[in-house]
């Protein structure tokens, strides 16, 4: 797997992390892909060593600062939608919320730059710290209120947001490419809309594609 150095990490077995993936194939994740960067992604360097037993169960644990790592399952379908938006793998992908670092390192495997901005600086070094531990070199991380985006960075082939949103950013639309794709759990309650949209020049066409929980997606920075 390309990007990856997991020589001298300590690995739960091939085979616990295959299981996971034929949980997540018999879910409905049918993207060869995708399934083969879970497989190589060890997902329990994301998480405190006290959790690491369950870091292959299909569930979102806990990350401190009241954040969670996102399920598996939803890492899969959210890398699955956001492949198959476009009409090849999206150059420049920003991603809002980088709280682990897990989904960074399964997207940074798959395109060719990652954007990712994280609003709590405490998971952000500890993500930065994983991310080089794993030797993933093609991520920019930033310390930051992602409901701005990161103009310097922008235009975006694709954005995904792993927070529930009440309403999509303008100022991300704004740094969306034409042609670029946004996937981003929204709506007003607890259960979010996962949407998908396509910019194409003025017009947004949009779908949605599972009904979802996720920590909310907030304004501001915190240490
Ligand atoms: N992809 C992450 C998901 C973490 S949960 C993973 O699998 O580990 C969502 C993350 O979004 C949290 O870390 C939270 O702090 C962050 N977040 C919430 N609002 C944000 C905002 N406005 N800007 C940037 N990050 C935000």
């Amino acid at each position: 797997m390309k990007h990856f150095n997991l020589e001298g990490i300590g690995m739960t077995s091939r085979r616990t992390r295959d299981r996971l993936v034929q949980r997540l194939r018999s879910n409905g994740i049918v993207d060869e892909r995708v399934l083969d960067t879970i497989a190589a992604v060890p997902r329990h360097i994301f998480v405190d060593e006290a959790l690491a037993h369950r870091a292959y169960e299909d569930s979102a644990l806990p990350i401190g600062h009241g954040q969670t790592i996102s399920q598996p399952y939803l890492v899969a379908a959210m890398t699955a939608a956001l492949l198959a938006g476009g009409d090849g793998p999206p150059g420049r992908v920003l991603e809002i919320g980088t709280g682990s670092g897990y989904q960074t390192a399964i997207l940074a495997s798959l395109v060719a730059e990652v954007y990712s901005i994280e609003r709590i600086a405490g998971l952000l070094e500890r993500a930065r710290d994983r991310l080089r531990a794993l030797g993933v070199r093609n991520v920019q991380l930033k310390h930051g209120d992602g409901n701005s985006g990161w103009p310097a960075k922008a235009p975006f082939d694709a954005v995904m947001v792993t927070a529930g949103a009440s309403h999509i950013p303008d100022a991300v639309m704004d740094q969306m490419a034409d042609g670029a794709h946004l996937v981003i759990p929204v709506g007003k309650g607890d259960v979010k809309d996962l949407k998908r949209l396509r910019k194409s020049g003025d017009a947004w066409r949009q779908e949605t594609l599972d009904q979802v929980r996720f920590v909310p997606l907030v304004r501001g920075i915190a240490r």
